[in-house]
C-alpha cells in the first residue's frame, strides 16, 4: 500500500501531512484490485444467497468486551475506544461479527427470516504492531449465518471461503478445520487444559499465569515463546468432545469431501475471539510470500454469542477474512480491472482559449453522454507533452480540438494506439471514438 514505503520531502517532526501509523491509503493505480477483489467476494455472496449489511465502523464498547471476550488480545489490548461528547465509551470496530448480530438484534431479523444470510465488507481496527500483512486500519470481507445450526451450513460457508479464495488466484493455502465442542465440552477442555498447565505454571508468561485462572484456552492463542514451547504437550480438543459434537464434527468433514473441499483436521487451532463453539476453521496461504502474517482468514460457529448479547438462543455461523492479506497473496489475473479504456480531448489552441474550453468541455460531456470515459486537458501545451499525459491517464484516443476545428465543426482524432490521426465531423465523433476505444479492448486495428 501506499503508506507502506514512505518516502516524502516533509520534515520527520511534521506530522500534518502522515497517515495514522499503521493506517493505509489506497491510491487510484491501486484501487482497481480492490475493487475487482471486492466485487469477486460480492458476487460469490451473491451465488450463495447472501445479502448485504452495512453497520457502522463504532459501536457502544460494551458490545465487543461482552461479545468477544475480556481475556482475547483484542479486547484486552487492541481496541480503539474513546469517550463521545455525551461520555459513552465507543469503539471502532475490531471486526464485524458483533457489529451484525447487534444489527440483526436490534432490527428483530429472526422473527421474519428465520434464516438470514448476510455478508459485510469495511475497515476494522486494532491497535497491532503494524507489519506486512498487520495494520491497524485493515478491511475485511465477512459473511454470516443465524438461524441453523446444521453441520450442513458449516461446511457451505467453508466451502464458499475456499471458493472465494481459489477465485482469486491463490491456489497454495490450506484449510485447517477443527471443533471447540460446546457449552459442556469448552468448560471440560478448559479444566483438562488447567491440568496440565498448572503444575508448569512458572514456565508460563505472565500473562497466561493469568489465564490459567480466567480462561485457560487463551494460552493456546498467545504468541510468546514460553507458551508456545509449551504448546505441544497440552491436551486436544477433540478428544474431549461429546458425542454431539464429535457427529457434528464428522458431517462437516464428511460434507466438505462430498463437495470436494480439501480441508485438514488440525486439533491446535482456537482462533482468538472467545465466542466460537463446535466447527472452526482457518485458511492459510502456505507459499511463505505473506511471512508471519499467512493466516488469509477464518471463522466459526458461535451458537451463544446472540443469547449471550440478550437475544433468543439462535444459532450461528460466520468467517472472515483480511482484505490486504488477500491482496498480497492474490494474482494479477485474477484481480485484473476490467477498467473502461479512456478517450482524452485536448485543448490546444490559446487563441480563442474560453471559447476552445467550453468546446472541449461540451464535446466531453457529449461522449460521457453516450457512456464514454473522456478526460479532458484543459492546459494548452505542447502537443506531444499533451499526448503523453493521454497515455499516462490510460487514454487509447485523443480528440484534438482547436480555434480551426470548432469554426470547421470537426475535431481531429488521433488512435494513440496506431499513432494515426485524422479529420471527423462532429456529428460521427461518438461512433468514431467508440470503434477506437473498443478496438483498442480486443487489441485489433480499426480499419
Ligand atoms: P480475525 O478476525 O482475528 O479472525 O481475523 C480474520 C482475518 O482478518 C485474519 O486472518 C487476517 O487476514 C485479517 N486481519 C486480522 N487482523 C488484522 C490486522 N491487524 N491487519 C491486517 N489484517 C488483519
Amino acid at each position: 500500500m501506499a503508506n507502506e514505503s514512505r518516502e516524502s520531502g516533509m520534515s520527520k517532526t511534521s506530522k500534518v501531512c502522515q497517515s495514522v501509523t499503521g493506517m493505509n491509503d489506497v491510491l487510484p493505480a491501486e484501487a482497481p484490485r480492490w475493487r475487482a477483489l471486492e466485487a469477486a467476494f460480492r458476487a460469490a455472496c451473491a451465488r450463495y444467497g447472501f445479502g448485504e449489511v452495512r453497520t457502522p465502523v463504532c459501536e457502544y464498547t460494551e458490545l465487543f468486551t461482552r461479545g468477544i471476550g475480556e481475556e482475547t488480545d483484542v479486547v484486552a489490548k487492541e481496541m480503539y475506544s474513546f469517550e463521545d461528547r455525551g461520555g459513552h465509551s465507543l469503539t471502532l470496530r475490531p471486526e464485524g461479527t458483533a457489529s451484525a448480530v447487534r444489527a440483526y438484534l436490534e432490527h428483530t431479523v429472526g422473527n421474519t427470516e428465520p434464516v438470514a444470510r448476510w455478508y459485510y465488507v469495511g475497515p476494522m481496527f486494532r491497535g497491532e504492531r503494524p507489519a506486512k500483512g498487520r495494520y491497524r486500519q485493515f478491511h475485511q470481507v465477512g459473511a454470516e449465518v443465524y438461524g441453523d445450526g446444521s453441520a450442513a451450513v458449516d461446511a457451505e460457508l467453508i466451502d464458499l471461503a475456499y471458493g472465494f479464495v481459489q477465485s482469486l488466484g491463490i491456489s497454495q493455502c490450506k484449510v485447517r478445520l477443527n471443533s471447540l465442542g460446546s457449552g459442556d465440552t469448552k468448560r471440560r477442555y478448559a479444566a483438562a487444559l488447567q491440568a496440565y498447565y498448572t503444575p508448569l505454571r512458572d514456565k508460563l508468561s505472565e500473562d497466561s499465569q493469568r489465564r490459567l485462572t480466567v480462561n485457560p484456552l487463551r494460552i493456546l492463542d498467545s504468541k510468546s515463546p514460553e507458551d508456545v514451547a509449551l504448546r505441544g504437550g497440552a491436551p486436544h480438543l477433540l478428544a474431549v468432545l461429546t458425542d454431539e459434537d464429535r457427529q457434528h464434527f464428522d458431517k462437516v468433514c464428511a460434507i466438505l469431501t462430498r463437495l470436494g473441499t480439501p480441508f485438514e483436521v488440525d486439533p491446535t487451532i482456537i482462533r482468538g475471539l472467545d465466542y466460537y463453539s463446535r466447527t472452526i476453521f482457518e485458511i492459510s496461504e502456505t507459499s511463505g510470500r505473506l511471512g508471519a502474517q499467512d493466516a488469509l482468514g477464518g471463522g466459526g460457529r458461535y451458537d451463544t454469542l446472540i443469547s449471550d448479547l440478550g437475544g433468543k438462543p439462535t444459532p450461528a455461523v460466520g468467517f472472515a477474512f483480511g482484505i490486504e492479506r488477500l491482496l498480497l497473496a492474490a494474482s494479477d489475473e485474477a484481480l485484473r480491472a476490467d477498467s473502461a479504456p479512456v478517450c482524452a480531448v485536448l485543448a490546444v489552441d490559446r487563441t480563442d482559449a474560453d471559447l476552445v474550453h467550453a468546446e472541449a468541455l461540451a464535446i466531453a460531456k457529449e461522449l460521457r453522454s453516450q457512456g464514454l470515459s473522456v478526460v479532458v486537458d484543459t492546459r494548452f501545451g505542447k502537443l506531444d507533452k499533451q499526448f503523453r499525459h493521454a497515455e499516462r491517464a490510460g487514454a487509447v484516443a485523443a480528440v484534438i480540438v482547436g480555434k480551426q476545428e470548432i469554426d470547421e465543426q470537426t475535431v481531429k482524432l488521433k488512435d494513440l494506439v496506431a499513432r494515426q490521426e485524422r479529420s471527423v465531423g462532429r456529428d460521427v465523433l461518438a461512433e468514431n471514438v467508440r470503434a477506437l476505444l473498443q478496438a483498442s479492448r480486443s487489441g485489433s486495428p480499426t480499419e
